[in-house]
């Protein structure tokens, strides 16, 4: 989608015409293109592109500031009103806790990888202290510390949380490989992802109807999960889909609860 090439890659969209003079190229408009792939073994669908670390931080340091809302209102229009919804606090926080709470224990220290201000981390009130590692760089909630993989990495948090994350991640499996360093043989690690409409569907050649990309790279089935979670070292407990209401639509997301093997 024009928004994330160019503010990944500073590509933004052109219109061919006929005054550029070319001979064998008919006139209209010139986007970005990638390939859809989709994993024989796994079901795993994803975009060819995987994004550089300095691509990654174009697109996400800042996320969701006035910079990043203006370019995507400008391709986009009706995002800025959209957004103001996306902005809120989740309304499902309840049942991420009911679905860990079997596997956790006190104290209760929480790791959010990718928690942003850390205003949708489960346990406000059972968690003993609150860490987030984020690449956004923005504030976080009174109580929380903002982390480097470092300090991350020097720590073993009861439990990690990382919500909406492995959808934007060009090597899921080095974020897992991160978090699992921040990990021991008592923690839990709580990931959730979106589970798409076309994914729900189940279609087997579903690589042909998905058209197009934006900022989710990866769409996950749980037969995906499942083989992402143990190529990464992670024992899973267990996998549920949840259906819930994001700013007034309809949609599903994949919880799944795992540990180190
Ligand atoms: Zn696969």
């Amino acid at each position: 989608m024009p928004f994330v090439a160019h503010r990944a890659f500073g590509w933004a969209p052109i219109e061919i015409n006929d005054s550029w003079g070319l001979q064998t190229i008919r006139s209209g408009m010139a986007y970005t293109i990638c390939k859809s792939l989709r994993c024989r073994a796994c079901s795993h669908l994803f975009c060819d592109i995987r994004f550089s670390d300095e691509e990654m931080n174009a697109i996400y340091a800042g996320y969701r500031d006035e910079a990043y809302v203006s370019l995507r209102d400008h391709y986009e229009p009706g995002y800025r009103t959209r957004n103001e919804g996306l902005v809120e606090t989740i309304t499902y926080k309840a049942d991420i806790e009911a679905f860990l709470d079997p596997y956790i224990s006190d104290p209760l220290t929480v790791l959010d990888w990718g928690g942003d201000t850390g205003s949708n981390t489960p346990y406000q009130q059972r968690r003993s202290s609150l860490d987030i590692f984020d690449i956004s760089n923005k504030g976080v909630v009174p109580g929380a510390r903002a982390v480097t993989r470092e300090q991350a990495a020097a720590a073993a948090y009861r439990l990690v949380v990382c919500g909406q994350v492995l959808e934007h991640t060009p090597y899921p499996i080095k974020v897992l490989a991160d978090i699992r360093r921040a990990m021991n043989d008592d923690s839990i690690l709580y990931i959730e992802v979106p589970f798409e409409k076309i994914v729900q569907q189940g279609l087997p050649d579903c690589e042909t109807h998905k058209r197009h990309w934006h900022e989710h790279i990866n769409f996950y089935s749980q037969s995906s999960m499942a083989a992402l979670l143990r190529s990464a070292g992670y024992e899973v407990l267990r996998q549920y889909i949840l259906a819930v209401s994001v700013a007034g639509s309809d949609v599903q997301i994949l919880q799944v609860a795992c540990r180190p093997a």
